[in-house]
């Protein structure tokens, strides 16, 4: 914290997570006050913000999922994502003026952290005064491709969305104790479900007789270092970008030598380059979900990983 700031006294009663911000809203109002309508408070599940009413916004679709179930039922408590649900993974968000209106509202703001939010480290820097939870907290990271910094899909990894969903819990109770035991209650029902599930797929999955898979862009690192798969090509080293004719050639001459035979797309991007490549190899396209987009249910990771789940052994056994 620099200097200047060491001092200084929060009004709210909230600011009690890992990080604090403190303020560069006003400002950033000010910038965009010009560009679009009166700011509506945030609204869900058909709910209206009554005063006392805690906001609790989320960065995008995993973390919401898992805040909604942390926060099920719980009166006067509105989670609110602030990123549109089928915006996939943020790797090249540009934060929009709403992001910031909506940002306004908050009282805590749940991020995934590991760098999934990089964009908004200069919000962060000018430290609104707002308490940040971040789920990935404590997770030992591995490191992304080139420069990239570290991969921060660790919710792919049901073990690591478990330590997630805990870090969210502890996180929410620290900052607004009066419901602390919703949230201890409802975060261990939603642990157990996840537990349940992580059960189900390792008894399936550890018994694959094949264990390597090229996988779209770098999503899957944290699920196969929990399921043991060997990742040996990445298809889209920078997401949203199709690989070069290069780039194309080594991944088909890497999945022929490997012996590879499932090649996996993801829903959230095009199936092209997997497709030259399998026709290329002889491999076959399959689509995994990193559980980046989904529907407004509570349920979604573990559907969308159960669905992962039965492709996985459609492909590998
Ligand atoms: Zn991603």
């Amino acid at each position: 914290m620099p200097d200047r700031l060491r001092n200084v006294t929060f009004r709210q009663p909230w600011i009690a997570g890992q990080y604090k911000l403190l303020v560069p809203l006003m400002l950033l109002a000010l910038l965009f006050s010009g560009c679009s309508r009166p700011a509506a408070v945030p609204s869900h599940n058909g709910q209206d913000k009554n005063s006392g009413d805690k906001v609790i916004v989320t960065s995008f679709y995993p973390v919401y999922i898992l805040t909604q179930n942390v926060c099920a039922n719980i009166p006067g408590i509105m989670v609110v994502n602030m990123t549109e649900p089928q915006t996939g993974c943020l790797h090249d968000y540009q934060l929009r003026p709403e992001d910031v209106k909506t940002l306004e509202k908050a009282d805590v703001f749940v991020i995934n952290g590991a760098g999934a939010e990089a964009f908004m480290d200069k919000v962060i820097q000018q430290q609104p005064n707002l308490t940040i939870i971040e789920a990935s907290h404590g997770i030992k990271l591995i490191e992304g491709a080139g420069n990239q910094g570290d991969n921060p899909h660790v919710w792919v990894s049901p073990a690591l969305y478990i330590k997630e969903i805990e870090n969210v819990i502890s996180g929410l109770v620290q900052a607004d104790p009066a419901h602390a035991t919703q949230y201890q209650s409802n975060g261990q029902a939603y642990i157990k479900k996840i537990k349940t599930l992580q059960k189900g797929m390792h008894r399936e999955l550890d018994a694959l007789k094949h264990r390597n898979v090229v996988t779209f862009h770098e999503a899957f690192p944290y699920f196969a270092q929990e399921f043991k798969l060997n990742v040996v090509a990445i298809i889209e080293r920078e997401p949203g970008s199709a690989p070069s004719a290069a780039e194309l050639a080594q991944t088909i001459e890497t999945v022929k030598k490997s012996g590879t035979r499932a090649l996996f797309a993801e829903p959230q991007y095009s199936v092209k380059a997997a497709q030259t490549i399998a026709s290329e190899t002889g491999a076959t396209v399959y689509s995994l979900d990193p559980g980046v987009t989904g529907p407004d249910q509570p349920d979604a990771y573990i559907k969308i990983m159960t669905q992962n789940l039965r492709i996985l052994k459609e492909a590998l056994e």
